[in-house]
């Protein structure tokens, strides 16, 4: 069976998202709703690859964004809900998913600012740059 009804609207698998979550899984483990070990389903058309992102499950018909990794066999490190078929992500929906879970990895913002030259946004916590020169 799939689990997709289980995922309110996306997720990302920590362990295969390594340039988002390198570090920090005790975090990760406080957000299960958003990181997962594996994907919510295994059974989709077309399958998965790294060059595609747009996916429906064959259990239970929900519409997917995946993006895969580029691996002999990929598989899904970011997934998005989709409501429909026609229902496409911009660049800018996608990229707000990840800042969002970027932040949350890494229990939100140290006091100090980005060391990017210039930058005056808040670090995140732990490393020393902001979500925004992160990704
Ligand atoms: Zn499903
Ligand atoms: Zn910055």
């Amino acid at each position: 069976m799939c689990e997709c009804r289980k995922i309110k609207s996306f997720f990302a698998c920590p362990d295969d998202f390594n340039n988002l979550f390198s570090f920090n899984f005790d975090v990760v483990e406080n957000f299960p709703k958003y990181f997962r070990e594996d994907a919510p389903t295994d059974e989709v058309i077309p399958k998965f690859d790294y060059s595609i992102t747009y996916y429906r499950c064959l259990e239970c018909q929900q519409w997917w964004y995946f993006e895969c990794s580029p691996t002999e066999s990929p598989y899904p490190m970011l997934g998005i809900k989709l409501k429909a078929q026609e229902h496409s992500l911009s660049k800018a929906e996608v990229k707000a998913i990840k800042q969002f879970l970027i932040i949350l990895a890494h229990e939100g913002f140290s006091a100090e600012e980005c060391v990017h030259y210039g930058c005056s946004n808040l670090a995140l916590k732990n490393i020393k740059i902001c979500v925004s020169h992160f990704l």
